[in-house]
């Protein structure tokens, strides 16, 4: 499976009610942003950049589960800002998944091995990863030395520990995809269990805009991401790629990936802020999306982001016959838990003995593949016994 059974059952539930009910606009992905404080500054950031005036404002956990409930999004994408740098982030993870929601996890990865005894692994959170190139390439665009090697460990940790993880790579101008290949063979390597992959897109508040590109230069791009990568676990959907590559075209629906942060709902997307608005049901009803997408306003011109486009996929604009067939084919076809859970499948194999034992197959090995129990990993303080 591409994603945990649990995921796309509760998903497609989702779907279907909103379908019955006849819903126009709905949530699939909340992006909360709890805070917009950083550890770090890299290039491509606008978030850092645009609220630089609010940098210091938190949401309260109250403040965010009631904005989720309100919303009501099968899967909440906790960013920011870093929110590792949250100092109630445990208990706001707790707060979610006791509400049946799944959670991705968003982070630079520099706090995980500190941050990681807070929680408790499950077919239901994903840490997410973000690295951009190998160590040279995505320290340079993080401007700080060390942020890929401290990534790295995170990731062994959690993995060491039961976590599902999934690394998430934004693709610049300038990204050499060879490069990403090779991490991502890396990252396999290490467990990985889903690849996200999406184009940069230039960010008001960015100054430095010769790092995006243009649309066509997304599609050549992404023509040569599909021959390099597809054959890793990727979580970027189809459908979704299918308009990367040029192949189709999608209209964009915001509404489907909604952000909320302490200043409000920003309105329309997670990039172009026009209005913040104090309820979901007033981003909703009061955004006038008629308005923004290719051909009507010049700042969506380009945009090929997966906060406007990668939604469209499911929520069926533009969807063509066969479309629910491939997605099908899709989940079923892909696999997590990286070559270490391709290894423990041919060990078990060998063994007359297909079963796994964990949520999703993969579980905490020490560096040889004897199976670790992962409470005795993390202590309480955080330090770890890295694999
Ligand atoms: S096209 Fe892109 S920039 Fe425009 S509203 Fe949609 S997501 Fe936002």
């Amino acid at each position: 499976m591409r994603f945990p059974l649990k995921l796309t059952t509760k998903l497609t539930k989702y779907l279907v009610g909103k379908r019955i009910r006849g819903e126009e606009r709905f949530p699939l992905v909340m992006m909360l942003e709890p805070l917009h404080a950083c550890n770090l500054t890299c290039t491509g950031c606008g978030r850092i950049r645009e609220y630089k005036s609010t940098i210091n404002e938190m949401l309260t956990v109250e403040q965010c589960i009631a904005a989720m409930e309100e919303c009501g999004a099968p899967v909440v994408s906790i960013c920011g800002g870093e929110p590792t740098i949250y100092p109630e982030l445990g208990r706001l993870v707790r707060e979610i998944l006791a509400r049946g929601r799944h959670i991705y996890l968003c982070t630079n990865g520099m706090f995980i091995r500190k941050r990681l005894h807070e929680f408790r692994p499950t077919a239901s959170f994903f840490w997410n990863v973000h690295l951009d190139g190998l160590e040279r390439t995505h320290d340079l665009a993080v401007e700080r030395d060390g942020v890929f090697r401290e990534a790295i460990e995170g990731i062994k940790a959690a993995k060491a520990a039961g976590f599902l993880v999934c690394s998430n790579t934004t693709i610049y101008k300038e990204t050499d995809l060879n490069e990403i290949a090779e991490l991502y063979a890396y990252l396999h390597e290490l467990g990985v269990d889903g690849f996200m992959i999406s184009p940069a897109y230039s960010y008001a508040a960015v100054q430095t805009k010769d790092i995006f590109m243009s649309r066509e230069e997304v599609r050549e791009k992404f023509q040569q991401v599909c021959q390099l990568l597809e054959k890793y676990n990727l979580m970027t959907s189809p459908i979704y790629l299918e308009y990367l590559r040029g192949e189709r075209e999608l209209m964009c629906t915001a509404w489907g990936n909604p952000t909320y942060n302490p200043r409000g709902w920003k309105g329309p997307c997670y990039l172009i802020t026009d209005a913040h608005h104090a309820t979901f049901r007033e981003f909703i009803e009061n955004t006038p999306w008629e308005r923004y997408g290719r051909g009507r306003d010049p700042r969506c011109q380009d945009c090929m982001v997966h906060v406007g486009y990668e939604p469209s996929a499911v929520l069926g604009a533009h969807h063509k016959l066969g479309d629910n067939w491939k997605m099908l084919k899709w989940q079923l076809s892909g696999r997590m838990g990286g070559a270490r859970r391709e290894s423990a499948a041919s060990r078990a194999n060998s063994h007359g003995n297909g079963r796994g034992n964990g949520h999703n197959g993969s579980h905490a090995t020490d560096h040889i593949g004897r199976p670790v129990d992962p409470a005795e990993l993390v202590s309480p303080d955080g330090s770890l016994r890295v694999l």
